[in-house]
């Protein structure tokens, strides 16, 4: 006992309050020691030091010899280290992985691993100039998985330390990521960390870059397997998909309830696309192939639209998040869309009639002048038109109802050239009239009406077409928002948000009111 309290001042380490604790933990430990003296082999750690592995039978001695600083001794006593001679760059400074293995162990006075003791190994390891690999396999898993466990978090940043998780056996740094919070309870310095981890992860390391991603957003990453097409992430699109979402607001990536899975597909065609999936999925899926070249597409606009020309892979990025921040908060069924301001949008659904009705009442031409009944058929004949994904034949419908015979010449003549004739040829979904036609179609009473979705009915006010960023921005409410949303956060020298100001300056003020600064 003598020797012990001898030894218990001799600690380097730690403030007088650290050996006082460490004192009273010691006697609770006798006292244990001597209740399971005859008890079973396999000591259990005392409770008051739940962290503490099971004694190890020759650690007092160990520890004593370390403490006197018995070298030979203490190399005979080490734990787990290398028969092999050590290679020549470690043997220079093999004093320093040793010295760090102390600081890390636990000894008969020891025992709890201390910041201060962690961050002396830290130091000893980052300052060791030989290569980083050999040094982490010689501290070995144990001392390693030690070393993360008890470095401050404050230290646990920077390249040093990312260049020391690295050269770590592969286990401790799982088990170093395993144990951070995710997503929106990361620290910025764990971001960062985390980030500077991912760029020194190998492009063929992709469980080990997954799981980063996953940490670090806060959703699952994979194949989707919903889609024929599903396919594994690959690092080219990990990598262009973390830059582009650290750019966005924390709120609306990993703390957006609506935003948990992050998948992907391969049609084959570059950079296709994406979509997005809320209800219990609430997926974002993007479509891709691997390859450089592939994430630059041209991107399908027109000359004047802010979107024209941008990274098209990011763009789409953006494009799905925007989807989830709409779920997130409420937007597409909110009062938001239906104003003038963001396209003036009105939702039949999939009430196609009630859009029909409203065409040719609109239109004020000849076929709201055909009397009731006759109007009726030819509303029901763009039904018909609809369902059978044949907006064109209109008229030849129309024409073999009983009716239509007795019309005269210039009656007939305005049936044909009511507007509701042209608007049908182009707004069914096949017909992609967003991109196909003419300021996305004819206009009756100013207004577009369009199939967005199968069978799910919109239309918008023409005029507000002027502002777009895309022409994809007027297939519907939502992508209206969501090519707006991936506008504003475009990366521009000039500010937040000014390539969406560049179209509608209006959006980007409403853009920096709300969605900006959703919580
Ligand atoms: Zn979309």
């Amino acid at each position: 006992v003598n020797a012990r309290k001898g030894s218990v001042s001799a600690l380097p380490q730690g403030a007088l309050g650290v050996k006082i604790r460490r004192r009273a933990v010691l006697i609770k430990r006798e006292k244990m020691t001597k209740a399971t003296a005859n008890g079973p082999t396999t000591a259990k750690s005392p409770t008051s030091a739940p962290t503490r592995p099971a004694p190890n039978p020759a650690g007092g001695l160990a520890d004593l010899q370390r403490s006197v600083g018995n070298a030979a001794v203490t190399a005979l006593l080490r734990q787990g280290s290398p028969e092999a001679p050590p290679a020549p760059g470690l043997m220079i400074q093999r004093d320093a992985v040793d010295d760090a293995r102390k600081l890390l162990s636990y000894g008969a006075f020891d025992w709890a691993i201390t910041d201060s003791e962690a961050t002396k190994a830290f130091n000893l390891l980052k300052d060791f100039s030989g290569p980083r690999t050999a040094m982490m396999t010689r501290l070995g898993e144990k001392y390693a998985s030690r070393l993360f466990d008890n470095l401050p978090r404050t230290l646990q940043v920077g390249a040093d330390f990312v260049a020391i998780l690295r050269a770590a056996p592969a286990k401790s740094m799982k088990a170093w990521l395993e144990d951070l919070p995710r997503g929106k309870s990361l620290k910025p310095a764990q971001k960062s960390t985390l980030a500077t981890l991912f760029d020194a992860t190998d492009n063929a390391e992709i469980a080990l870059l997954k799981q980063i991603f996953e940490i670090r957003y806060d959703v699952k990453t994979g194949a989707d397997t919903s889609e024929a097409t599903g396919v594994e992430w690959d690092a080219q699109g990990l990598r262009a998909s973390w830059a582009t979402l650290s750019l966005l607001p924390p709120a609306q990536v990993e703390g957006n309830s609506k935003f948990k899975q992050y998948l992907r597909y391969d049609k084959g065609n570059g950079m296709g696309g994406g979509y997005y999936q809320g209800g219990g999925a609430k997926l974002v899926s993007m479509d891709y192939t691997s390859g450089a070249g592939s994430f630059t597409q041209a991107n399908v606009s027109e000359a004047g639209d802010a979107l024209a020309g941008v990274n098209r892979f990011n763009k789409v990025v953006r494009h799905e998040v925007g989807h989830a921040v709409d779920a997130k908060m409420g937007w597409g069924d909110g009062s938001e869309p239906a104003k003038e301001a963001r396209g003036g949008w009105k939702q039949y659904g999939s009430k196609a009639p009630n859009a029909f009705k409203e065409m040719v009442t609109l239109s004020n031409a000849g076929i709201s002048k055909l009397g009731e009944d006759a109007r009726a058929d030819v509303e029901y004949e763009m039904w018909w038109c609809a369902v059978n994904k044949a907006g064109g034949s209109l008229i030849t419908r129309v024409k073999t109802h009983k009716w239509w015979d007795k019309l005269k010449a210039e009656e007939k003549t305005a049936v044909e050239t009511d507007p509701v004739v042209a608007a049908m040829k182009q707004c069914l979904v096949g017909a992609t009239p967003w991109y196909s036609a003419a300021n996305g179609g004819t206009a009756l009473g100013g207004r577009v009406f369009q199939e967005s979705y199968a069978d799910t009915w919109t239309s918008y006010l023409q005029s507000t077409r002027s502002r777009k960023v895309s022409q994809y921005q007027f297939r519907a409410p939502g992508e209206w928002f969501a090519e707006a949303y991936a506008a504003y956060y475009e990366p521009d020298d000039r500010g937040k948000g000014s390539k969406l100001a560049d179209n509608d300056s209006a959006s980007k003020t409403y853009f920096d009111d709300t969605v900006d600064k959703l919580k």
